[in-house]
């Protein structure tokens, strides 16, 4: 496991040192999805929906997110050494990835399209240019 989303925005607060999935989710309260509160690591496979090519699209992907000053310190990460998003786009990747989720929040339309193996860029430019409106506050 790679950490935890934790806040109201559902970032991941990293762990120190790897923790296996399978110790965790067995923990989690009847009914929440792993995903909605866990970040997983899993190793590249050829048959990923996410591959294009050598690449791995959603490390392309990524980069539509905000991203911090680029002089801001990287999470404190122990995947580092062995992560496809590092190898491929470096600090660019680590800066975004807090804000990585599988399951997105209801309301987070950029992380959602982010998330979507089949979201092309210029789906993420025409979201960029043009964002959807906030959803009105629940009553
Ligand atoms: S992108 Fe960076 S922070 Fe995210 S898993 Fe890879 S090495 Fe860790």
């Amino acid at each position: 496991m790679l950490g935890v989303r934790s806040g109201p925005d559902g970032q991941v607060a990293y762990l120190a040192t790897p923790v296996a999935a399978a110790e965790v989710v067995p923990t989690l309260p009847e009914g929440v999805p792993p995903t909605r509160v866990l970040r997983f690591a899993s190793h590249c496979v050829s048959g990923c929906a996410n591959r294009v090519g050598p690449d791995c699209g959603l490390a392309d992907r990524m980069l539509a997110l905000p991203a911090p000053p680029d002089t801001a310190p990287v999470p404190r990460c122990h995947l580092r050494a062995h992560c496809k998003w590092w190898h491929q786009t470096g600090t660019a990747a680590c800066h975004r990835c807090p804000a990585v989720a599988t399951t997105p929040l209801a309301d987070d339309t950029l992380a959602a399209l982010v998330a979507d193996p089949t979201t092309t860029r210029e789906h993420l430019a025409a979201h960029l240019s043009h964002p959807a409106p906030p959803s009105p506050p629940a009553s």
